[in-house]
C-alpha cells in the first residue's frame, strides 16, 4: 500500500520552513525540504569564524515571552533546553535625566518585576527607576502609553510613531531615552519608519497584556545547534528528507495547478504541493511569468527592508560580568556577553556582541565614508564609556557583519502588502515572516507562517485542524486600565 499522503515539498530552510517540515512529518505527511545554503536556519543561523574556528551567530537571535508559537516549537523540537530566560534587563544610561553620554556617568538601572503588584502594574516600579529619566518625563511616558494601549489605529491611515510622539508633544529626552530604544530594537527599524500599529503591538503584547510578556529569551548555543543539529536529526528521523545546497530554481504550474519543481541542477521533481518559504526578494522570479494572482502578489514588491550590523568583540580580559545590556544614548544599542551566555571563553578570549539595529546610518552614503575599523573603534568608545576596564583590555580580534535585508520595514501600509499563506494556485502556499501574520519580521512571524501555511495545506487534505495556541490571557487589570 502506498502512503496516504503524496509529498509536499518545501523550499527554504528558515524558521518558517522548518515550522512547516515540523509539523507536516509529525502527522504523518512526508516532506522534501530543498535548502539553497549549506546550514538550516536562514536568517537566523551560524557560519564558521576562520580566526576563531567557533560558530558565531549571523547576529545574537532573541526571542520575549510574548512569542508563544516559537516559545511552544523549541519545546516540541527538543531545543528549548538551549535557551536561557532572562528575568532582569540592564538598561545602561546617564546616571540622571539632565546628564548625557559626554558626561560619562553612567548607571545601570535594573529592569525587573515586582512580584507582589498585579499585571500591568508589576513594570511599574521598573519604569520608575529609570535613572535617565526624570520623574515629570515618567508621568509624560506613562500618559503616552495609556494613550497608545487604548488606540483604535485606522490601518489606512495610520501615522509613523515618529510623527505620533511629535502629536502627542513628548519631549526629545523620552523620545530618545525610551520610545527609541525600546522600539527600535524590537522592530529593528528607525521611528521614522514604524507604523503606529507596529510600536502599539509591541508595548501591549510586550507589556501590557501578560505578565511575563516582556522576558527576553536568549540562546546559549550558537544558532547552527539548534536549528543545523536538533531539529535536523528530529526531522531525519521523522523520515523527513532534507537536501542542504540545493536550490530550487522554478515552481512549475499548469492550469492553475502546481506541478513540480525544477531545480538548480535542472532536476525536475514531480509534486502537486509546494510551500514556498524564500524570503519575499525571491518569490516572485520563482514563478512563471503568468499564474492565477500574479498580480496581487506582485504587491510584495513594494516590501522595503531595512539592516541589521552586529559587532562581534574578543578581548583579552572581561569588561563586565553582565549577561546582556541595553544601551541608552549610544550607537550600541544591545551587548550580549556570550562567553558568560555560553559559559565558556574562547582560546580568542572574552566575547561580547554588540547589535546596532535599523543600523542604516551605516550602510550606503550615510556612512560618510567611515570604515569598519572606525565604526568598530566607535562601538568600543561606548563601552570604554560605561567599562572603563575596557581601556584595558586587549582586543584579540573583531569583526562586524551587516545583514542589509534582515528584517522587512515595518512601515505604515505593510500589512497591506504582505500576502496570505494560501495562494490563487491550487498546491501552492506561501511562507516566510513577511507573509500575512500581524507579526513584525521575527522568529514568532516566521514560526507563524509555517503553521498558518499548513493550517490552509491540511484543509485541502480535508483533514483541518487548527494549529495555534489559545491567545495568552490578558490581565483583568490590563482589560480595565488599557482597554485590551
Ligand atoms: C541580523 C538579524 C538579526 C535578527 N534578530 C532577530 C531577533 O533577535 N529576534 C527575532 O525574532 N528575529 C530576528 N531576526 C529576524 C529573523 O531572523 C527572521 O524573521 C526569521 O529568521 C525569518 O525566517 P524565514 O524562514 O521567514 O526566512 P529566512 O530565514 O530568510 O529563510 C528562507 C530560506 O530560504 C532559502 N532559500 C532562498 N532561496 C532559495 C531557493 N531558491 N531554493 C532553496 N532555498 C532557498 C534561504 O537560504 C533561507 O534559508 C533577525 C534577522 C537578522 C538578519
Amino acid at each position: 500500500m502506498g502512503a496516504p499522503f503524496a509529498e509536499v515539498v518545501i523550499i527554504g530552510g528558515g524558521l518558517a520552513g522548518l515550522a512547516c517540515a515540523v509539523t507536516l512529518s509529525d502527522r504523518g505527511i512526508p516532506v522534501s525540504l530543498y535548502e539553497s545554503r549549506s546550514r538550516l536556519g536562514g536568517r537566523a543561523s551560524s557560519f564558521e569564524d576562520k580566526q576563531t574556528q567557533h560558530l558565531i551567530d549571523n547576529c545574537q537571535h532573541v526571542s520575549m515571552g510574548c512569542c508563544d508559537e516559537f516559545n511552544r516549537f523549541c519545546e516540541m523540537t527538543g531545543i528549548a533546553p538551549y535557551f536561557r530566560r532572562e528575568k532582569h534587563l540592564y538598561f545602561v544610561g546617564p546616571n540622571n535625566s539632565r546628564s548625557n553620554r559626554a558626561d560619562g556617568q553612567f548607571k545601570i538601572n535594573v529592569f525587573s518585576a515586582s512580584s507582589f503588584l498585579p499585571t500591568p502594574l508589576h513594570l511599574l516600579p521598573a519604569f520608575g527607576g529609570l535613572s535617565y529619566l526624570s520623574f515629570s518625563e515618567k508621568i509624560e511616558l506613562a500618559q503616552g502609553l495609556k494613550k497608545l494601549a487604548r488606540m483604535s489605529i485606522d490601518l489606512d491611515q495610520e501615522p509613523t510613531m515618529a510623527q505620533w510622539l511629535v502629536d502627542q508633544r513628548q519631549s526629545q529626552n523620552v523620545i530618545n531615552r525610551f520610545w527609541n530604544v525600546v522600539l527600535v530594537s524590537a522592530l529593528s527599524e528607525s521611528l521614522k519608519r514604524i507604523s503606529l500599529s507596529h510600536a502599539q503591538k509591541v508595548f501591549v503584547d510586550g507589556f501590557l497584556r501578560a505578565r511575563d510578556h516582556w522576558q527576553v529569551i536568549i540562546p546559549t548555543v550558537p544558532l547552527e545547534q539548534l536549528y543545523g543539529a536538533v531539529i535536523l536529526k528530529r526531522l531525519e528521523k521523522q523520515q523527513a528528507k532534507v537536501h542542504l545546497q540545493t536550490g530550487v530554481n522554478r515552481v512549475q504550474i499548469s492550469d492553475g495547478k502546481v506541478t513540480g519543481v525544477i531545480l538548480r541542477n535542472g532536476q525536475e521533481i514531480a509534486c502537486d504541493r509546494v510551500v514556498l518559504a524564500v524570503p519575499h526578494q525571491r518569490v516572485l522570479s520563482m514563478l512563471p511569468d503568468e499564474f492565477p494572482g500574479r498580480e496581487s502578489l506582485s504587491k510584495i514588491e513594494q516590501i522595503e527592508s531595512a539592516p541589521i550590523t552586529s559587532v562581534h568583540l574578543w578581548f583579552d580580559r572581561e569588561i563586565t560580568e553582565l549577561p546582556h545590556a541595553v544601551f541608552v544614548d549610544c550607537l550600541s544599542q544591545w551587548m550580549f556577553n556570550r562567553s558568560r551566555l555560553m559559559q565558556h571563553a574562547s582560546e580568542e578570549g572574552f566575547y561580547y556582541q554588540i547589535v546596532i539595529s535599523a543600523s542604516h546610518s551605516l550602510t550606503g552614503a550615510a556612512r560618510q565614508g567611515r570604515t569598519q575599523d572606525e565604526i568598530i573603534a566607535e562601538v568600543i568608545e561606548d563601552l570604554t564609556r560605561i567599562w572603563p576596564e575596557t581601556r584595558n583590555a586587549h582586543l584579540n580580534h573583531s569583526r562586524m557583519l551587516t545583514e542589509h535585508q534582515a528584517v522587512f520595514s515595518v512601515k505604515p501600509g505593510i500589512e497591506r502588502l504582505r500576502p496570505s499563506q494560501r495562494t490563487d494556485v491550487t498546491g501552492l502556499y506561501l511562507a516566510g515572516d513577511w507573509t500575512a501574520t500581524g507579526w513584525p519580521a521575527t522568529m514568532e512571524g516566521a514560526v507563524r507562517s509555517g503553521l498558518k501555511a499548513v493550517e490552509f495545506l491540511l484543509e485541502d487534505l480535508q483533514q483541518p485542524e487548527s494549529l495555534f495556541l489559545p491567545p495568552s490571557k490578558t490581565s483583568i487589570l490590563s482589560k480595565i486600565l488599557f482597554r485590551l
